[in-house]
């Protein structure tokens, strides 16, 4: 890396913690210092020296409109004009809420927090609440956001750093938080017969991104459905990733599977800080001001994040054939890295769903989180590598998402087509 950036990386530890302000942007799992970035634009991101990168990390998920649009950042500056924030309600905010009721069936009302985080916690909280029960269960290798009862087995950074649980967290805490396999029917089955009659809520990834790419079997939702529906338990979606990277609305819309609760952030901040939860009024008329289950929030409902993601929000809707044509170049792109690796006798499985991936570099399959850490990280990270001296930016982690967005062309992916035969030659 340029002595700029090397630079940067130095006062940044002197003043910030670990000179990062989210724990995998420190690159401590691909090893070297983590490029610091300048500007970005469309499909490209940029570092302090001006070389261009070919972007599939997308800020972790939210620019699937590419960075810069337009029409967003326009957005952005005319709201700015009128004020940062008021803490009082806005028309925008109603308009967002709308937006989101529209475009997920099971969404009847919501409420905007500031960060996916806080979407999670607050669902965690407003199930016990309206459940009156303690007990909730999740997925190992699923994220939720760092909340304390969300940091057991949990993916993302823990999953990259290896660590099972956090120093912190009390052992009365996680004790309520059931950790289950994903994908694993039976042990669904067995902690229901056990916790039922405990369990507020739980909570799933509806497509993992967290533990790298993993989808649900066939019928897992749909039982887990139906088991959480007979036995009183709240279900949430957590949509963070998923909410509007596939279709306009929920990859529950695709699955056509209605969750109790859904936590949004992400895309529909369209790169601002935004959280939402939402579902049924019954359940959602127990926050408070109506009801008890408090929650609450400074800057919820920001008027530049609501413009920018209602801006967004509209955009997609506008432009729901691009949903068809971004899957197409994923699968495309896929389907040839996998051609290239096996030219060159390595052997990687290649998760997709839709227009999100991950490379495991094993044999598969990963269907879960034991699954996916038989991948081999030291080829993965001298891979990482590989692709970054050839302009292609992809997540400094084994267990992340890729991303492709509206602003990726085919000649994007032809670059990094041949990135990937350069980045092989000398791994
Ligand atoms: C990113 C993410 C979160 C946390 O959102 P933040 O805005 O980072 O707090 C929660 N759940 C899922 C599935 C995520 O991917």
């Amino acid at each position: 890396m340029s002595k700029k950036n090397d630079r940067a990386f130095a006062n940044a530890k002197k003043f910030i913690s670990g000179g990062v302000n989210s724990p995998v942007r420190a690159w401590h799992a691909v090893s070297g210092s983590p490029i610091f970035v300048q500007k970005a634009k469309g499909s490209k991101i940029y570092d302090l020296s001006g070389k261009e990168y070919i972007d599939y990390v997308l800020s972790w998920g939210p620019m699937i409109l590419g960075h810069a649009h337009p029409k967003i950042i326009s957005a952005i500056r005319q709201s700015a004009t009128s004020g940062t924030s008021f803490g009082a309600p806005t028309e925008a905010e109603t308009e967002m809420a709308q937006l989101i009721c529209e475009a997920i069936p099971s969404i009847e009302q919501v409420r905007m927090t500031s960060s996916g985080t806080e979407a999670a916690m607050t669902a965690i909280r407003l199930a016990r609440g309206f459940t009156g029960k303690k007990i909730i269960a999740k997925f190992s290798g699923c994220y939720h956001g760092h909340a304390d009862s969300m940091l057991i087995k949990a993916g993302s950074g823990v999953t990259t750093l290896g660590i099972p649980g956090s120093p912190g967290i009390p052992e009365e805490t996680a004790q309520l938080t059931l950790s289950l396999p994903y994908n694993d029917l039976e042990s669904l089955q067995k902690a229901i017969e056990i916790h039922g009659a405990q369990l507020a809520a739980i909570i799933v990834e509806p497509v993992a991104g967290n533990m790298g790419v993993v989808p649900p079997r066939d019928g897992f939702l749909k039982t887990l459905r139906e088991l959480t529906a007979k036995e009183n338990i709240i279900l949430i979606f957590d949509e963070v990733i998923t909410g509007f990277r596939f279709t306009f609305g929920g990859v529950q819309n695709l699955l056509k599977i209605k969750p109790d609760l859904t936590c949004l952030g992400k895309i529909i901040g369209a790169g601002l800080p935004v959280g939402a939860i939402g579902g049924r009024k019954e359940i959602m008329r127990h926050l408070a001001p109506l009801g008890d289950v408090y929650q609450a929030g400074t800057l919820s409902g920001n008027p530049l994040a609501m413009n920018a993601g209602l801006t967004a929000l509209k955009l997609l809707k506008e432009k729901k054939a691009d949903f068809k044509a971004v899957d197409e170049k994923t699968e495309y792109l896929c389907s040839e890295i996998q051609n290239i690796f096996k030219e060159k006798g390595f052997c990687v499985c290649i998760n997709r769903y839709h227009s999100m991936f991950t490379i495991f570099f094993q044999e598969g399959p990963v269907f879960d989180l034991a699954t996916a850490q038989k991948s081999d990280t030291k080829m993965f990270a001298r891979f990482f590598h590989g692709m970054l001296k050839q302009g292609v930016w992809l997540a400094p982690s084994q267990f992340e998402a890729l991303f492709v967005s509206f602003a990726h062309t085919n000649k994007d992916i032809s670059c990094t087509l041949d990135a990937c035969k350069l980045a092989l030659k000398n791994i």
